[in-house]
């Protein structure tokens, strides 16, 4: 195999040396020495398929066991360029110094005494730094769950206390989670949904300001956008019985989306004058993986109430309502919790991870990373009328693939695309309500090399099919 003649040539850890070390001590560099999987990888997908149920998909059946840097390393002793961080988790890198530290630490002192039972210092730092990280300047309060899920439906339950109303208001193409209320909130039906029902009452889903696909054209879809969800919103439901509007200032699974800009603020000055809780699902733009701490910033969106999770602890599972102290306070004692919430190795994770952020200055690199990729996307993009839209911020990029001369998706060809990327070693998702987006979510982590050469890989890709 050509490949493995060009890899061998390299320098780095020999096949049959074992790799000791995961972090950012691994070699950074794409490395191949067997067919993507390799035959220990499909020994081992041959037992998930007897073990685990196919309804826990897989996007690329490696197996993985070292990951740090811009790289993954399974098995058989590939490693391959990461542009998925695990869906945006592993923003710091995995195995970052500072997680692994402050974690190994920990685990060696106490694993768990449940928050609710006898406290610990980390949970309150954790809560007192989001605090003063997230938007706006007002009084604040946070508490930690365990996922990104168990958040949104903790901001929706705070909500629906503190107003005294039921109705949560979401939108097309918006993705929070796999629960009954947020699978509920969750607009695309196969995978999230099939056949899952009876769902949550109470929801109710309005237009989405997708610029890309908005029928008058770009220009016009914030505002049109805005003024239709206000419209069906007052008309609908009444705006005197909504509890909240929960929203993505990027929309993740749905593909990417970016709001057309005016649409976000428009929608929370509604909220503003009819006392509706406005909710910003930060769950996988959070933590620097845009361009910025958090992306409502970038239109100064300051939500009421904010979900975040992802990359939030650097892998260890972890998430957070931060929200006004009125609402938060608002729930009587005991109203919220959950007995893994706020572990300790988690908060110490997350810990590091604010460190990390500071102190690697992240937020920057995120968007060098989208200097990176966007001029180079934006080519290919010249070159090949299969890309219909390249779109994205800091290191939150994708590009939408469509047939050419018109907007009708191609998911076969995004599948084509992923499929020879995965076998040329490097890692790529998909996402979009029509399977027909390419998302890109480097590590912050990655070096430029790693980077060019992921994107070089693509390129090839997108010319052979
Ligand atoms: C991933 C995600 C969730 C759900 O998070 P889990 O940790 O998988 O429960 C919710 N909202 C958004 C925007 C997400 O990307």
């Amino acid at each position: 195999m050509s490949i493995e003649r060009e890899v061998q040539q390299q320098p780095g850890v020999a096949p049959d040396q074992p790799i000791t070390q995961g972090g950012p001590t691994l070699p950074q560099e794409r490395r191949l020495v067997t067919e993507i999987p390799g035959p220990k990888s499909r020994e081992m997908f041959a037992r998930k398929r007897s073990a685990v149920p196919p309804g826990i998909g897989t996007t690329l059946p490696v197996f993985v066991t070292h990951a740090g840097g811009g790289v993954l390393v399974d098995a058989d002793g590939n490693s391959l360029i990461d542009f998925g961080s695990g869906i945006a988790v592993t923003t710091v890198g995995n195995a970052a110094p500072r997680v692994v530290e402050r974690v190994r630490k920990q685990v060696a002192d106490f694993t768990h005494t449940c928050f609710m039972v006898t406290p610990y210092e980390s949970y309150v730092e954790v809560c007192e730094r989001l605090n003063a990280l997230t938007p706006g300047d007002h009084e604040k309060r946070s508490f930690l769950v365990n996922s990104g899920a168990e958040a949104v439906e903790n901001a929706v339950k705070v909500a629906r206390h503190a107003t005294g109303r039921q109705a949560v208001v979401v939108f097309d193409h918006g993705y929070h989670g796999r629960t009954l209320l947020t699978m509920t909130l969750t607009a695309k039906n196969m995978p999230y949904k099939h056949g899952f029902g009876p769902y949550a009452p109470e929801v109710y889903r309005m237009p989405m300001a997708y610029p890309f696909r908005w029928p008058t054209g770009p220009e016009n879809c914030a505002e049109e956008a805005a003024a239709q969800a206000i419209d069906a919103i007052d008309k609908q439901i009444g705006a005197r019985n909504v509890a909240a509007i929960v929203i993505e200032p990027i929309q993740g699974e749905g593909g990417f989306i970016e709001p057309a800009r005016g649409f976000l603020p428009a929608l929370l000055a509604y909220a503003k004058a009819n006392g509706i809780v406005f909710i910003a699902d930060e769950v996988q733009t959070g933590f620097a993986r845009t361009g910025r701490m958090f992306a409502c910033e970038d239109e100064g969106v300051v939500p009421d109430v904010i979900c975040t999770a992802k990359g939030i602890a650097g892998g260890l599972p972890l998430a957070a309502v931060t929200g006004r102290a009125e609402l938060l306070d608002a729930v009587h004692v005991g109203g919220l919790g959950g007995t893994y919430g706020g572990n300790p190795l988690a908060c110490e994770a997350a810990l590091a991870v604010l460190d990390t952020i500071e102190a690697d200055g992240l937020v920057e690199r995120a968007r060098q990373i989208g200097s990176v990729m966007l001029p180079r996307l934006h080519a290919l993009a010249e070159r090949f009328d299969i890309i219909g839209d390249v779109r994205g911020r800091g290191a939150m990029i994708a590009i939408e693939l469509v047939v050419p001369g018109s907007k009708e998706p191609d998911a076969a060809i995004t599948g084509e695309i992923v499929r020879r990327c995965h076998a040329e070693g490097l890692v790529v998702l998909t996402a979009g309500t029509y399977g027909n987006v390419l998302r890109f979510l480097p590590p912050l982590s990655i070096p430029d090399t790693l980077l060019e050469e992921g994107l070089s890989i693509l390129e090839k890709a997108i010319a052979s099919v």
